[in-house]
This record gives C-alpha cells, sequence and structure tokens, in this order.
C-alpha cells in the first residue's frame, strides 16, 4: 500500500555533506520524495515536533540539536514507505544499527543520528502536516 512518511535529515548530516547520498538511499529504496525543503528549526518548532518526547531527559538536548543548524525536510512515498525508511534509517542508536543502515553509515552517536523517520501512519500524518500544508503536496 503507498504511504507517505516524514523524514528529516538532521542538522549533523547536513553538517556532513552526506545529503545527496541519503536522498540517493531513500531513491533507491523506492521512497519518493513528494516534498522538500531546508529550513533551520527554532527551539519552539523543534519542541513542537518532539512533543512526545516531552518528559524524556534527552528532550532540551535533543531539541537544541536539530535547531543547531539547517535541516533537510521530506515527505516520501512509496509501497510502505513508514516501515521501509525504518528499516533503511537502521536502529536509532548507530552502534546497534543494521550494516548499510544511514544512521551506520552517517551517524554518530544516540543523539547525533542523522535522520529521522516517522514511526506509525498516526506519527507520519501529525510530522507531515507540521511541516507541509496539504496544499503544498501532490494529489
Ligand atoms: P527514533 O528517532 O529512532 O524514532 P526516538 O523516537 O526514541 O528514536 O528518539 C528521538 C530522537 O531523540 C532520536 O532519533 C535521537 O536523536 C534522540 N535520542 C533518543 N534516545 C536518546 C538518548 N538516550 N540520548 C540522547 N538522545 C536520544
Ligand atoms: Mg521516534
Amino acid at each position: 500500500m503507498s504511504e507517505r512518511t516524514l523524514a528529516i535529515i538532521k542538522p549533523d548530516a547536513v553538517k556532513k555533506n552526506v545529503i545527496g547520498d541519503i536522498i540517493h538511499r531513500y531513491e533507491q529504496a523506492g521512497l519518493k520524495p513528494i516534498a522538500i525543503k531546508m529550513i533551520h528549526l527554532s527551539q519552539s518548532v523543534a519542541e513542537g515536533f518532539y512533543a512526545v518526547h516531552k518528559s524524556r531527559p534527552f528532550f532540551e538536548s535533543l531539541c537544541t540539536f536539530m535547531s543547531s543548524g539547517s535541516a533537510v525536510v521530506l515527505v516520501l512515498q512509496g509501497d510502505n514507505a513508514i516501515k521501509k525508511n525504518r528499516e533503511l534509517m537502521g536502529a536509532t542508536d548507530p552502534a546497534k544499527a543494521d550494516a548499510g543502515t544511514i544512521r551506520k553509515v552517517h551517524g554518530t552517536n544516540i543523539e547525533f543520528n542523522a535522520v529521522h523517520g516517522s514511526d506509525s501512519p498516526e506519527t507520519a500524518q501529525f510530522e507531515v502536516g507540521y511541516f507541509f500544508p496539504g496544499m503544498e503536496l501532490s494529489r
């Protein structure tokens, strides 16, 4: 079933100049970018995006990291896009990620882990809408 998922190329990966490599991996896996923009998140925009993690000990640090530089925000579309992107990303901690995954290749540690991907249809709907108004998305 064709789905949409929200992906972010995080500031650490942008600083490492691997935007092109990561987008290439999405395309090779059949995840088609249908919306894309580079933005510098403010602290409050990062906090709103990660609101589900508000009570976690890493919340402040995560939002500071996410607003530390430009990020690339994309909507990816394809069959089983949500699960497929999670597999392509690898585990949250790059040290535990499978070989060949984006986080294994480009992540630094459990916080600076190169990419974000929605983890369920519900979060994908919230996250796509958080960054892209419906009128900007192809139908
Ligand atoms: P994922 O991004 O794999 O869905 P989570 O939703 O659990 O992982 O966490 C969101 C983000 O918060 C992670 O991608 C990572 O950047 C950061 N993070 C998660 N766990 C930790 C931790 N223990 N310490 C620091 N940062 C963390
Ligand atoms: Mg998550």
